[in-house]
């Protein structure tokens, strides 16, 4: 098991917890892919909207330039 959200059981991921979304990041800011992450499909997909969210909040930058 090497999805980051399974390990701590969570079922969702929330888009407060920007500790945890920032390591899903590449270092441009862009959301990595799921075999880089290692998340699960469906972690994968949430921490996608939770990134989403995240930055629409102002919690996280858009992709750097
Ligand atoms: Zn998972």
């Amino acid at each position: 098991m090497h999805c980051q959200f399974c390990q701590k059981g969570k079922k969702l991921v929330d888009f407060k917890e920007t500790a945890s979304l920032t390591r899903i990041l590449s270092a441009g800011g862009k959301i990595k892919s799921r075999t880089k992450t290692g998340l699960c499909a469906q972690h994968q997909r949430n921490a996608t909207k939770a990134v989403k969210r995240a930055r629409y909040m102002g919690l996280l930058p858009y992709t750097k330039e």
